[in-house]
């Protein structure tokens, strides 16, 4: 069994030596245990998170220990009846070639509705995550304008595209121009601006002539200051992630304090700024897979991974995750 560990904890950015690999004998099954080998680790924004002991809804992953992670595993040993050698599960395996874990943490992924690797991406965490966000939250109407950012990773690009098939109009931002290509092109959005673009603000002004009604925050920084202004009165904001703030210095502010203008954006404009984490919503769990599943079978929702081989290099896909080096949902095959 290999597994990558937090080796040390980053003050900013992490950097390869923040991890270490091991290898382990392949521990015995308990009784009601089940040994599974992964397929795909799914590596996510929020693991910067966990890799930092300051106070979040989640606890960290303490020193020494496995980095958390879902993954899609076969299982090749079982202990209990509901599970068999060859059965398809999605599991917290973590960043390890195999895990040991309780029958009843395992879910059956269903190969009949796709590619068992979209169980870690549109119709797994990432999917549900864009859906259930619009649906609580956002609520696109028909022709209105929906923007979102890290709009080639799995919860943006399902956040366009289910928003035009709500009847908005979607605008995505994305770093560099073969993605913003992407967005068109692949995924069918309205419009696409690059954020590393030096009139960045301009530009989203420009796809934007009737301004702002949903903004899916996925980034926050630079990006969110460009859509303030353009935010339209009882705009909704679901407040996703804002990972341009997670590789922060501890203690480190990005500019000035823009906090009181924000504020009083928010209240004359009436606006609905809005956190949320996907498990605030299980109950809207089974109405989510069964209309993404429809929609990704007959083509309405377009996915894009982005698979790299070996766990050893998971480290260096996650930190390039963190700087915009993934295109698409990033996966690890072990
Ligand atoms: P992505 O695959 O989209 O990866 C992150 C992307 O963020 C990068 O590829 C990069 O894209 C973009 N990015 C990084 N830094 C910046 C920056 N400074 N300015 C603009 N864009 C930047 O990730 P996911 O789709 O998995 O996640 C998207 C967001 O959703 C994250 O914030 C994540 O934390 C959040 N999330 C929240 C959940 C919840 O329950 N609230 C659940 C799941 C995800 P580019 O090259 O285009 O800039």
């Amino acid at each position: 069994l290999t597994r990558i560990v937090l080796a040390s904890r980053p003050d900013g950015a992490p950097v390869a030596s923040d991890f270490r690999i091991e290898t382990h004998p392949l521990p015995e099954p308990g009784p009601g245990e089940v040994v599974v080998r992964v397929l795909y680790l799914s590596l996510d924004p929020y693991m910067r998170g966990r890799m930092s002991d300051a106070k979040s809804y989640a606890e960290p992953v303490a020193l020494g220990g496995v980095m958390v992670g879902e993954t899609v595993a076969e299982v090749v040993r079982s202990t209990v009846a509901q599970f068999a050698t060859g059965d398809v599960v999605r599991c917290q395996g973590g960043w390890q070639s195999h895990a040991v874990l309780p029958a009843d943490h395992l879910a059956r992924v269903d190969p009949a509705l796709g590619p068992v690797s979209t169980a870690l991406g549109v119709l797994g965490m990432p999917g549900f995550t864009a859906w259930v966000g619009l649906d609580r939250i956002g609520q696109p109407q028909a022709g209105e304008t929906l923007v979102v950012a890290a709009a080639t990773g799995p919860v943006g690009a399902t956040v366009g595209q289910v928003a035009r098939l709500r009847g908005a109009r979607s605008v995505g931002i994305a770093g560099g121009a073969r993605k913003c290509a992407a967005l068109i092109e692949e995924f069918g959005f309205d419009a696409a601006v690059d954020h590393r673009d030096p009139h960045f603000p301009e530009k989203l002004a420009a796809a934007c002539p009737k301004g702002i009604d949903v903004y899916f925050e996925n980034v926050g920084g630079a990006v969110f200051d460009a859509v303030l202004p353009l935010l339209n009165p009882f705009a909704r904001v679901p407040v996703c992630g804002v990972v341009a703030t997670y590789n922060a210095r501890t203690g480190e502010r990005a500019g000035p304090d823009r906090l009181a203008g924000a504020m009083g954006a928010i209240l004359r404009r009436r606006l609905t700024v809005r956190g949320f984490i996907v498990y605030d919503f299980r109950d809207r769990h089974d109405a989510f897979l069964a209309e993404m599943a429809a929609w990704v079978r007959n083509g309405d929702v377009r996915t894009r991974e982005d698979v790299v081989d070996g766990l050893e290099r998971a480290p260096e896909a996650f930190i390039g995750m963190l700087e915009g080096r993934n295109f698409g949902k990033l996966l690890i095959r072990p």
